[in-house]
Order: structure tokens, then sequence, then C-alpha cells
């Protein structure tokens, strides 16, 4: 028995997707254990191109089970029209193959609400929210103001506890943001369109990985965003409202016994950024501009392009060991193959003084970026499959990655099919 998680090193969208989707071979389980549909996982396979948000990536193997841990921030309604849509482009979902955990809590309908009333009353302070109501629900769960999914089973108490909450959240719409009120009615059909539809789909699952530990299953973990967006490791207050750390993966997913033998770091061949916040490699004006689109750098969910830079060796050596990676994914070189000279954050200038330790986030403002540049290959490498196909100017800076971040490169991805990928182990 092995488990593994896929977790990104830096501030999310590195392809963590792509490797659950490649590593789900060698899996029987996959469990998405923080985090809700606020970002997205890209997938491209011989089924189609998806744009996964919630739904685990393994959906698409035949025989793995996928589960939708405890610490998923459970939105019912962006669920059930994700798990429409990839039922439509037929990839067959049934409790056989995806389990939501009764232990999830819930992302009620105020919450999108809550999001963007916040987001509007910052005004230009606003923390660039996806406004899919993470925050509003990460904070509520912490208040113990949210719906258990197992509590759908139990509709006399349900509606006793909904009525409860309903009070209770009016006072902050209405009283705080002059907002409308939420009617018990707006909840019954938000019961009946969105939480009737996910309910088959809702079970034990805490038991399930047990019975799959015991029978010496293979688990992955997969997670959301990077460690730069961890609540607790990264840039405060950018970050999201869950931990996307290997170890929350445990907690999360429903199986507190879980042993991580191997952490898959996956680190794009540049940076990447969406939202507000510090990010000290940023480039602009045409030379981000370019970058954006040879890397189609435009956000899943959003489609907001997102800011780009060069490969931020001090954030990433953070982000690596904050995960505990074993190993690392190295995703998307084939973008920096148009570029005649390759630029890498090496170190940040802080205070006039050059340092490779990771600030503090009330620092980061006023670090500044040293780059250093490496040479092009100058040609496309998306056909290489094998380490000595690639170009000896893009082994150098693979190399040169690996030996500055401190941990093995295993995989170099160099497209998004499946197929796209060098292994070196
Ligand atoms: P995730 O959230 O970490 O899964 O990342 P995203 O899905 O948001 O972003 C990764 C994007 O890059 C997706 O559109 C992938 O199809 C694409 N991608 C992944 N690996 C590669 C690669 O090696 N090369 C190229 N060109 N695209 C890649």
């Amino acid at each position: 028995m092995s488990n593994c998680a896929i977790v990104g090193i830096n501030w999310g969208d590195e392809g963590k997707g792509r490797m659950v989707d490649y590593l789900t071979e060698s899996y029987d389980v996959v469990v998405r254990y923080q985090g809700g549909g606020n970002a997205g996982h890209t997938v491209i396979n011989s089924q189609g191109k998806f744009a996964l948000h919630l739904l685990p990536s393994g959906i698409f193997r035949k025989g793995v089970v996928n589960i939708l841990g405890n610490g998923v921030a459970l939105d019912p309604e962006s669920l059930w029209i994700e798990m429409r849509d990839v039922i439509s482009k037929g990839v067959p979902l049934t409790p056989e193959n995806l389990k939501i955990s009764e232990r999830a809590s819930l992302l009620m309908p105020w919450h999108r609400e809550l999001d963007s009333l916040e987001e509007a009353r910052l005004k230009d302070k606003k923390y660039g929210s996806t406004k899919q109501g993470i925050a509003p629900f990460y904070a509520d769960k912490y208040q113990k103001k949210t719906v258990l999914a197992g509590e759908l089973f139990h509709p006399e108490q349900l509606k006793a506890h909904l009525t409860d909450l309903l009070e209770w959240k009016n006072l902050t719409l209405t009283g705080v943001y002059s907002a409308q009120p939420f009617s018990y009615s707006m909840l019954e059909e938000w019961l009946n369109n969105y939480c009737e539809k996910i309910k088959p789909f809702i079970t034990d699952t805490g038991e399930f990985l047990s019975e799959a530990q015991k029978e010496g299953k293979n688990i992955l973990f997969e997670a959301q965003l990077g460690s730069l967006r961890d609540l607790d490791y990264g840039i405060c207050p950018y970050t999201t409202s869950s931990n996307t750390t290997a170890a929350y993966a445990p907690i999360g997913s429903g199986l507190p016994s879980a042993k991580i033998e191997n952490v898959v770091g996956v680190v794009k061949a540049y940076s990447t950024c969406v939202g507000e916040g510090p990010f000290v490699c940023e480039m602009f004006g045409d030379e981000a501009e370019k970058l954006r689109l040879a890397g189609a750098e435009y956000g899943a969910k959003t489609g907001r392009p997102r800011r780009v830079g060069p490969l931020d060796i001090v954030a990433t050596r953070y982000g690596v060991a904050v995960q505990a990676a074993t190993e690392i994914a190295l995703t998307k070189l084939d973008v920096l193959s148009y570029m005649d000279k390759i630029p890498v954050c090496t170190h940040y200038l802080v205070d006039g003084k050059r340092t490779d330790k990771f600030p503090f986030p009330s620092v980061l403002d006023s670090a500044s970026p040293v780059i250093e540049y490496f040479e092009g290959w100058g040609c496309d490498i998306s056909g290489a499959r094998r380490w000595e196909d690639l170009p000896s100017a893009a082994q150098r800076y693979v190399l040169f990655v690996e030996e500055n971040i401190g941990c093995p490169i295993t995989y170099v991805s160099v497209g998004p099919e499946r197929e796209s990928i060098i292994i070196r182990k």
C-alpha cells in the first residue's frame, strides 16, 4: 500500500489536475481534502477537455473511487452544475465512483452573496476573491454555523437548524451590509434544486477510507491551490481560507490515520498568481503578455488574466519545505521554448540585502527580485518523452531548479496531454 498527496508548491495553477489524472493509473482512490469550487484543474485526456472545480481529477479512470472529504467547501449548487456538465460529456458519475463525505459542511447560498458584499465593501483594498463564498464558508464552519451534508438525511432536525441559521445570517446581511435577507423558501428551493441531486452520493466516506486502508488500497490525496495560499503558511491575508498543505490531507480527507509516504509537489516552470497580494517576481508589459499568451494563463474559473513572472526559487524552496515534498513535477517547460534567454528569480533583495529566505508576509511588499538568465533552447520540446530528448539547455535549466529548490524533479511535463511527460526515476 502507498499513499501519495499531490499538492501545489506555489500560488496554484501549477498543473496538479494533469498530474492527478496521470498518476491515478496506480491508485484506487482519489480524495479531495480541502478548498471549494474557487479554483480549477484543467484535465485533457482521450475523453475531452475538462475544467474541474470540485470533482476529484480521478473521475476519468475506470475503477477509481473519488471522494470529496470533510475538509472541502461543499457547494451543492456548483457541484451539481459541474457533475451535470461532466456527465453530459460521457463521463459516468455514480455513487460507486463518486462519494461525498457526510461530514463535509455545505456552502450555503448566502456565502457567495457575503463574499461579493465584503469585496465590494473593501473596494480597492479587496483580497481578489473569486466570490465563490469560500472565506465566509470557512469562517462559518469554524463558528459551527454550517450544515453537514449528512443532515440532509434528517429533514426534521435540518429544518430547525436551517431556521436558526437563517435568522442569524440575516442579521449580518441586513445589519452589516444593508442587503436583502434570505427567506426559508429560498432555502427550500436550494434544497430541492441542488442538495437533493447530490444526496445519493453522500455517505460515510471515513468508513470507506478505513476499509480501503485495511485492504491495502493505494490512496491519492488531491489538493487545490498551493503552499503560498495556505491559510497558516501562505502570504496572509492573500491566502485561501483552508490548508493547502499535504499535512492537512489526513484530517480533511476523513482518514486521520493516513500516513503519506510520497508528496508530489507540482511546480510550474515559471510563476503565476491570480488575484491580489505581493508577487515579488512579477513581470509587466510586453514581456508579461508574451508569457501569459504562451502559457494560456487565464483563470479556469474566472477567465481572469493571471499575473506572470519567472520561476521564483525563493518562494519555491519555501513551498517545497512547507509541503514536505518528496519529489517534484515540473510542468509547462514547453511554454518557455519561445524565450532566447530564460529569467529565474534566484534571491530577493530586502533592505538592500540579498536573501534566499522567504520573508514574513509584511516584508514581501518591499522585496525585489534578483534575476539570473539562462540560455534558451530555441526549439519545440513538446514531443520529448525521455530526458535525453531534451536539449542540453533545457536539461541545465531543470537541473538548476532541482539543485536550488532542494528536491528531486521526477517528472517534467512538456504539454497538457496525459502522455506529454518525461519520467526521471
Ligand atoms: P491546477 O489547478 O494546478 O491543476 O492547474 P490548472 O489546471 O489551473 O492549470 C494548468 C494548465 O496548464 C491547464 O490548462 C493544463 O492543461 C495546462 N498544462 C498542464 N501541464 C502542462 C504542460 O506541461 N504544458 C502545457 N503547455 N500546458 C500544461
